[in-house]
This record gives structure tokens, sequence and C-alpha cells, in this order.
């Protein structure tokens, strides 16, 4: 456990502050650039927000600590996105149950995984609940990068972002497929070369979500990759989430792949007529 202090010292310094300063805010994004550790961090981030001795890296054995470590405090409620998305009448759920439940006469907290799930209906009621903020209730919003997320949200979120467990550093393989999407040479006429690379669902998947952890680096690194702008990578990042959905829920292969290829040339044309 004394790795993920040491991996995270940013986070942990800055909520231990936070707890010392009594300023809780009442929404945290956690932006978790893959941090493989993750749950177990977030446990110790409800052990702070929750517990009165918890203060230090230190475990603490009481029992509020404990029925988190089990699972199993009744006053947090976590949010899966049920199917493709996080619906609206989840975070309505939670909030009634939070209303109607007797507490430790302590905080309620509802955790949100998978934040960028979140589509246009969910979004707008989970800003009706940051606007006006009840007293005692805190969402823990959970995504990979911050990008993905809607941006009204974000900005209604403490931003909190984790150092990644390592370098994406793509394969020989993964940038033979980043040339071939991101210098858009020939799109279609690479089709074959790109298929010979990624001949399979798995693989495919696979080089995809590397790649796409690659472009989260460059978008933070400001870094204009292959000549691309921030925004053609932010809009490369839609385009390889929403492939790796496709492939996720057995969309047809080639077809899939046939439409990455259609969205990419989109973004080549943005790029021409950046240019122009
Ligand atoms: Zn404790």
């Amino acid at each position: 456990m004394e790795d993920i202090f040491n991996q995270q010292l940013n986070f942990f310094n800055f909520i231990e502050k936070e707890i010392d300063n009594n300023r809780i805010s009442h929404a945290y994004l956690i932006e978790t650039n893959n941090y493989a550790g993750t749950d177990m961090l977030i446990k110790e981030f409800l052990k702070y927000l929750l517990c009165k001795d918890k203060r230090t890296n230190q475990s603490c054995n009481c029992k509020i600590c404990n029925l988190i470590d089990n699972n199993s405090y009744p006053d947090i409620e976590n949010i899966y996105a049920d199917g493709n998305y996080i619906k609206k009448e989840q975070l309505i759920k939670v909030q009634d149950n939070f209303r109607n439940k007797s507490n430790y006469d302590n905080k309620q907290i509802y955790i949100i995984w998978d934040a960028e799930r979140l589509n246009s209906s969910s979004a707008n009621t989970m800003l009706k609940f940051l606007e006006e903020p009840e007293d005692g209730i805190v969402a823990i919003l959970v995504a990979t990068n911050r990008y993905k997320v809607i941006e009204t949200i974000v900005s209604r979120c403490q931003v909190l972002s984790l150092n990644a467990t390592a370098d994406n550093k793509l394969s020989d393989n993964e940038q033979s497929i980043c040339d071939i999407l991101f210098s858009f040479n020939n799109l279609f006429c690479n089709y074959d070369n790109l298929l010979s690379l990624i001949p399979d669902r798995v693989i495919a998947k696979d080089c995809l979500k590397s790649i796409e952890n690659a472009v989260f680096d460059w978008v933070k690194a400001k870094k204009n990759s292959y000549g691309l702008s921030l925004n053609q990578l932010i809009n490369i990042i839609d385009i390889l989430e929403k492939t790796l959905n496709k492939l996720e829920y057995n969309v047809n292969y080639k077809l899939a792949i046939d439409n990455l290829l259609t969205d990419m040339m989109e973004v080549k044309n943005e790029k021409v007529g950046n240019l122009c």
C-alpha cells in the first residue's frame, strides 16, 4: 500500500492539506491516466474523507476504514455505466437514496466510474447536482483523461491528476499503425497494410488502446505529433474511443476499421481546411 502513496505523492499531499484546512470540495474529478492502482487509491481517498483518524499514509483499523476496505460502508454509492452510458436515472436514484437514508452523521459519497460515459442527458442531471450541491454530499468522478469528460462538468470539479504508472511507449507495430493513420497518406490505399498490422479484433483493441494513451500524452504535453493540432488530436481520441467501443460490442470487424478510416479522413479534411 505504501507504493500507492509513493507513486502518487502529489495527490495525497494535496488531499492531506485539503482535509487539514477543512476545504473539501463537493466534486472531484480524478484523472487516472490509466494508473494501475486507481481502485486502491480511491479507497484511501474515501478514508481521508470519512475517517477522522486517517491523516497519514498509516493504515487505520477503525470500523469506518474496515467498512470502506470491504466495500460495505453504507453511504458510498458506486455508479457504473449501464450499457454504453451512465444513465440519468442512475444519478437521480443515488440522490434519492441519500435523501432518505439514515447515515453515520458523516459525508455521503457517490463515485462515478468512467465519467466519460456520461451522455448529454445524464451530464445535464449531473450539472444540476454540481450547481446546487447539497451539504455533506461529495461526488468523485473517475476518468482516464479529463479531455474525455464533458467540459462543463470538468469545469465544476476539482481536477486531480494521477501520475501514469509508466510511459505510454508504443511498440514498433503500433508506431507503424500511427504512421498510417496520422500521416493521412492514401488512407484507403493503406487499408490492407493496416489490416496486416491489426489482423483481428483482439490485436486491434490492444494496439488502438495504446495509441489512444499515447495521443493523451501528446495532448497533455501540447505536442503537435504528426503536425496535428490539439483540436485534431482530441478528435482522434474520440474516434479511437468510438472504434474501441465498436470492437468491444462486436460490430463487424472490417466495418469498424472502415469507419475508423472514414472518420480519420474527416480529421484530415480539417487539417487541409486549416491550411487554406
Ligand atoms: Zn479509520
